[in-house]
């Protein structure tokens, strides 16, 4: 296993290494466009000791330059394509990357001279593959620096969790500034399989792809999952796994998985372990008991005051620049997440919340992800997302944005149906009705900004 184009090419060079736009590419015709754009790097002065920063589209150019800066060992800062002129250059201005590249397809390679790389191999763990900005809803963005030991302890577990096969194709539809989407060029360039590219995600494009480019592994968010369903997604058999994660699953999308023999496997995971700490083995079927599955190989999972910390190889080195941060390790180099959660007997762990998520009201803590999941049970409501208004009497009061799947139910309606499915102190006591909610990077629940949307009809 090796982070390098050129190796690959060597080893496998008539293997398909990437789709992308309706174009087959080899591993032999990669790294020749590899080769051009180490030559470019190297006539813009790009050594393995700069950094460059890159919009993190879906395009054939991104990848290779991706490609390049791996087999040199430069580190790339990803730049989401959706940012917003302030935030890009906000980001930019945290990252002090020497170099800025904002279309990688507008940048003339061809002309430049191909270099002879100086072997992938000779770089050192400890060097720093990619900072990935989280999505960090709550406060400023931060840089996680990960190296490129992290990837590939976090590639090698992966690899045992899934049993990687050399025909397999993974589905790459999430934008490159993710760590889920960087991580699949990064594991299928190690496995010299390939990647499967489709932006954006529309449901038929995707099913299309999955379908004709016989795609054999995906990563989904709860989100997309959902809108695969509820256009009847006849999930084809060469789809070996799905693997779910990003934010909760409600146990009604895990019971439709299960009713349609859909190979999910849960997984937790977030930016600063590089992705996968903890996911559902292989083999089992999907149940919400299972939460998001056990530590994968190296990770190791505690629970302190009720908050989930990791620890292991995959973590990343700190947030950049170093000095600018507190050390976000505590002694020993646990890893706090921000995430509630708990182990069980099994040692699964189960994701209840992010901390600033946890509802006290009256005393009783309500987590919102269980709310919402009873709530888009009940027959009438199609999404719901669930937070708290302070209030004199109780400290806080649990209230929700719902979307209708038709009419909206009326007052006593639902009165009768939360009655029937949540304890007092979880039931929502006010109710805003939206034509949807606010989702952010990756389609995931923005709780805060749907919360401002509604909160002007909570009064
Ligand atoms: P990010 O901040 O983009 O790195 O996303 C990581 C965050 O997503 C975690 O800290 C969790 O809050 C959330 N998350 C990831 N996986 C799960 C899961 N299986 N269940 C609930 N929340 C999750
Ligand atoms: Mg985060």
């Amino acid at each position: 296993m090796s982070l390098s184009i050129l190796d690959a090419a060597r080893e496998t060079p008539d293997r398909i290494g990437l789709v992308i736009d309706g174009a087959s590419y080899s591993y032999a015709a990669l790294a020749e466009r590899t080769r051009a754009a180490l030559g470019w790097l190297h006539a813009k002065g790009i050594s393995r000791d700069a950094s460059l920063a890159l919009v993190g589209t879906l395009r054939l150019e991104t990848i290779v330059l991706l490609y390049a800066l791996l087999e040199q060992g430069t580190p790339a800062v990803l730049v989401h394509p959706r940012l917003t002129g302030p935030e890009r250059a906000s980001l930019l201005e945290d990252a002090r990357a020497t170099l800025f590249v904002e279309d990688a397809a507008a940048e003339a390679w061809s002309a430049a001279d191909p270099v002879l790389a100086r072997g992938a191999d000779a770089i050192e763990a400890h060097r720093t593959l990619a900072i990935l900005y989280t999505s960090g809803t709550s406060g400023r963005a931060k840089g996680a620096m990960l190296s490129r030991g992290a990837f590939l302890a976090a590639a090698r577990a992966s690899e045992r969790n899934l049993g990687w096969q050399p025909d397999d194709r993974w589905l790459l539809c999430m934008p490159l500034a993710h760590v889920g989407g960087l991580s699949i060029v990064v594991r299928s360039l190690l496995a010299r399989s390939c990647v499967v590219v489709q932006a954006g995600f529309e449901p038929e494009a995707i099913a299309r792809v999955i379908e004709r480019d016989r795609v054999t592994l995906v990563s989904f968010v709860p989100t997309m999952l959902k809108k695969m369903l509820d256009r009847g997604w006849p999930c084809p058999p060469h789809l070996r796994a799905i693997l779910l994660g990003g934010a909760p699953a409600s146990e009604s999308l895990l019971e439709a998985s299960k009713a349609r023999g859909l190979p999910v496997l849960t997984t937790y995971g977030l930016t600063e372990a590089c992705s996968q700490v903890t996911t559902q083995q292989r083999g089992t079927e999907p149940s919400f008991a299972c939460g998001a599955g056990e530590p994968l190989e190296g990770a190791e999972v505690r629970i302190d005051g009720g908050e989930i910390l990791v620890r292991g190889p995959m973590l990343m080195s700190g947030y950049f620049p170093k000095d600018a941060h507190p050390d976000p390790f505590l002694p020993g180099g646990w890893f706090r997440t921000g995430d509630l959660g708990t182990m069980d007997a099994q040692g699964r762990l189960h994701v209840l919340a992010r901390r600033g998520d946890l509802i006290i009201t009256g005393g009783e803590n309500v987590y919102p992800v269980e709310v919402e999941s009873a709530l888009e049970r009940i027959e009438g409501i199609r999404e719901a997302c669930v937070f708290s208004l302070p209030d004199e009497t109780w400290g806080a009061i649990v209230v929700a944005a719902l979307v209708a799947v038709d009419a909206q139910l009326t007052d006593a309606e639902l009165s009768s149906r939360f009655q029937e499915r949540l304890a007092p102190h979880k039931r929502p006591r006010r109710i805003a009705w939206l034509s949807g909610l606010a989702r952010g990077a990756q389609d995931k629940l923005d709780r805060s900004r749907t919360a401002a949307l509604a909160t002007p009809r909570l009064q």
